[in-house]
């Protein structure tokens, strides 16, 4: 197995692509489960502390490590399985979302959990529940995973599947290979009912799976995964189309969620049934302007939505939707509408660019990223987006807002120009998160806590909860040797 310990050979896995940073003495690169095994074996023994690293495309400082060693992921990077009959996968956790995507399309099915960053692997969108565009239809990775190979901190392997391994009301049983009983008493929190990334998955009667997928890391190195994947959609309409009004925007997706959620539960089935909703308001238009000098000058909004079709029924969908654009005076003549894959691409890749130059400015000014993962319930997004907007520009903070609206899930990115403003952006970022507790919401939707949003969480569920998330952790981590920092503050930190 390679290990490398030469600083400038390791440097890189001191951070991710918030721009947090640590250290780490050696980076292991397992190529099998039994390496995974004698690499804690040891670590545990020595009680060497030990970070999980995926791809480092967090935007949370999960991967980055206090101390100790890193396991890098990267060379369990093999699709095992793709099943096109009975529609699902079997992958190592290096594998890279955009080749799985391209390699389960070529057999015409589709793997909905995309995030708007495809470089990352498998397995770190696993240990983060991330989200992407088609959340809005397909809902969050978490409901993709079917099985989970995990090695424990002893190098003992647990093997969980959906519906085999479920708690008795609060009380989990579980075996482990070398036959081990784990038997414990899961946390009572109640989670909120928004899309959430933010600790352990937690109630009564759930599947055990389901405690693993979003864990950051801090319960086991996830070494093998099986995937649900869905039929490969006939055809795509995606079209971005730009707004003179932000209210108008932001009521088109308001309606357009509402019908596609219906659409969804069967009560309308002539609606339009959104695959993606997603914002941009004027900042973020105008940051992309030198980049797209396609986006229509003075304008205060852009939604991106998409929506599945058939031959069949493209025509009508279309029309749907261009006499919802009609009724929320959005512009038809300058909108971007996509029906071939290259067009698609082009747009997707917009969507992209912008998280992309966010993370190019922050890094060129040396400060960490201070973008927004809220998310609160619908009824309560328009008071949490005025928030949160009023507060950053009282704050005299340059920042762009953009994100899954269709989720009521917004990313408002500060970008701070030195560490004076850094410091204040903090301030308003407390307050942001603070906000969408009070409404009912999460401080992580889709990107998850790592290191730098655990005191968010704290505020989020109080000193108790976090005290029982610990409780939980050290069922499976005893000496508190994995991803250390993430979640949580441990009590000898
Ligand atoms: C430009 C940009 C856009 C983004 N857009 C989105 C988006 O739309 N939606 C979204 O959800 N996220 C988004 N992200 C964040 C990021 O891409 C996701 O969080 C992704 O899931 C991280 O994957 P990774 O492989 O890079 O993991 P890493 O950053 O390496 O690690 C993430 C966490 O997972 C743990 N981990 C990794 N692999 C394993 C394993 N095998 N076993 C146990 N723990 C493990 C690590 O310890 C760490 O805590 C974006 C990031 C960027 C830079």
């Amino acid at each position: 197995m390679l290990i490398k310990t030469l600083p400038d050979e390791i440097e890189s896995y001191f951070v991710d692509a918030s721009n947090y940073k640590g250290q780490c003495t050696a980076v292991y690169f397992p190529e099998t489960i039994k390496e995974i095994s004698d690499i804690l074996i040891e670590a545990n023994r020595n009680k060497t502390h030990v970070t999980v690293s995926g791809n480092g495309t967090g935007l949370t400082g999960g991967r980055v490590p206090e101390d100790g060693i890193v396991i890098s992921t990267e060379k369990l990077n093999n699709i095992i399985e793709i099943n096109a009959e009975e529609m699902y996968a079997v992958v190592q956790p290096g594998v890279i979302l955009a080749d799985f995507q391209a390699k389960v399309k070529e057999k015409n099915l589709m793997y909905p959990p995309d995030p708007t960053e495809k470089n990352c692997f498998i397995g770190g969108t696993v240990s983060t529940n991330a989200s992407g565009e088609k959340t809005f239809k397909y809902g969050p990775t978490r409901n993709y995973v079917l099985e989970l190979d995990i090695v424990l901190q002893d190098g003992d392997v647990l093997k969980l599947a959906r519906g085999k391994q479920k708690a008795d009301g609060y009380k989990l049983s579980l075996i482990t290979e070398s036959g081990r009983k784990i038997e414990f008493k899961l946390a009572d929190y109640k989670m909120p009912e928004v899309k959430n990334a933010s600790g352990y998955f937690c109630k009564g009667n759930m599947d055990a799976i389901d405690l693993f997928i979003g864990s950051e890391g801090t319960l086991g190195v996830i070494a093998k995964v099986k995937l649900k994947l869905v039929p490969l959609p006939e055809n795509i309409i995606s079209c971005v189309v730009f707004f003179d009004d932000e209210l108008n925007a932001l009521d088109f997706i308001s309606k357009a969620r509402d019908i596609s959620k219906a659409a969804n539960s069967k009560l309308n089935p002539a609606g339009i049934e959104a695959l993606a909703l997603e914002f941009f308001d004027d900042r973020s238009l105008k940051f992309l302007q030198d980049d797209y000098p396609q986006i229509p000058r003075n304008v205060k909004a852009g939604v991106w939505f998409e929506q599945e079709v058939t031959n069949v029924n493209e025509d009508k969908f279309f029309e749907a939707w261009m006499e919802l654009i009609k009724e929320y005076r959005g512009d038809e003549d300058t909108a971007w509408f996509a029906f071939t894959d290259a067009d698609k691409k082009k747009i997707q890749d917009f969507r992209h660019f912008i998280s992309a130059k966010i993370h190019e400015y922050i890094a060129k000014n040396n400060v960490k990223n201070l973008g927004t993962d809220v998310a609160v319930p619908d009824n309560k997004f328009y008071e949490l987006y005025f928030y949160a907007k009023k507060k950053v520009e009282e704050a005299g903070l340059e920042f762009v807002t953009y994100g899954h609206f269709g989720n009521s899930h917004v990313h408002l990115n500060m970008l701070p120009q030195n560490q004076t403003e850094y410091d204040i952006g903090t301030l308003v970022y407390n307050e942001i998160c603070k906000a969408a507790v009070k409404l009912g919401g999460t401080v992580s939707a889709e990107h998850g806590i790592g290191k730098r949003k655990r005191d968010y969480l704290l505020d989020m569920y109080g000193e108790k909860v976090i005290q029982q998330m610990i409780e939980m952790k050290k069922v499976f981590d005893p000496n508190l040797i994995l991803s250390r920092g993430n979640i949580f503050k441990l009590p000898d930190e």
